[in-house]
């Protein structure tokens, strides 16, 4: 989160005691439901990654819609949302 929010220039608001305090919550709240809560690499590529082959190209914030050469179109937080869930699946699996 420091990283990010250095490049993204969100100020202090998101490494201060705020983040923290949520994942500590989510933690909680999952363990109560028989979850767990699964943090990814930071240097975790899921905005560059196709989530559909595997693919990894460049892609610059301006450019909304990934398009991959395997035939997946879709939304660049979506694509970024799938890839996030199947690392969580993967992590979980190997734990
Ligand atoms: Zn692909």
């Amino acid at each position: 989160m420091k990283g990010m929010s250095q490049a993204l220039k969100f100020g202090k608001s998101v490494h201060d005691n705020g983040w923290g305090m949520f994942t500590s919550f989510l933690a909680y709240k999952l363990k109560e439901q028989g979850k767990q809560l699964k943090k990814i690499d930071k240097w975790f590529p899921s905005t560059q990654m196709c989530s559909t082959c595997g693919n990894i190209k460049p892609m610059p914030m301006r450019v909304r819609t990934y398009t991959c050469s395997c035939g997946y179109v879709g939304d660049r937080d979506h694509n970024s949302a799938r890839n996030i869930k199947k690392e969580g699946i993967r992590l979980l699996a190997s734990a």
